[in-house]
């Protein structure tokens, strides 16, 4: 899965000097000299995180333009969570998990901006979800939708 939609995984033994992963039509091809599962799985969790990073990045930066209050952009890092989707500590930075980028866009900005809102307010009060209702009308569709997806994206 990338972006919400699925891909069919496609292995293909060629004489590289390093694995590549790319999208090709409906299909996501793998390019090894090995391929091995291990190999395989290695080449996509790289390929993965570069698109996250790439993805996530974008988002931070289109979401930012459009905060009234203006928050300086956060640090970002990417960490594989079994249960969480992001985190904002008390200082300021963000921590997403790579494979949301299996998601939706839609669901990609829902989280991205739920942590920029902690940015002004570091909890769930009232207050946060007003900051929330005011940027993303929408929120708790894509949640919904976000909840859904969960266990597909996380186990696999
Ligand atoms: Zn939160």
């Amino acid at each position: 899965m990338y972006l919400g939609r699925r891909y069919r995984l496609k292995v293909i033994p060629a004489d590289v000097a390093e694995a590549s992963v790319k999208l090709c039509g409906n299909r996501l091809e793998v390019r090894s000299t090995d391929p091995a599962p291990a190999m395989v799985r290695a080449a996509m969790e790289a390929w993965y995180r570069a698109r996250a990073r790439a993805v996530f990045a974008k988002g931070i930066d289109d979401m930012l333009a459009m905060l009234r209050w203006k928050p300086a952009a956060p640090p970002m890092r990417l960490q594989a969570m079994k249960i969480q989707w992001g985190s904002c500590s008390p200082a300021g930075r963000l921590t997403l998990n790579p494979w949301l980028v299996k998601a939706p866009r839609d669901c990609i900005d829902y989280v991205i901006l739920h942590e920029l809102c902690h940015l002004k307010e570091h909890n769930h009060s009232a207050r946060f979800f007003r900051l929330m209702d005011r940027y993303m009308p929408t929120w708790r569709q894509r949640k919904a939708r976000l909840d859904e997806l969960a266990e597909v994206i996380l186990n696999q």
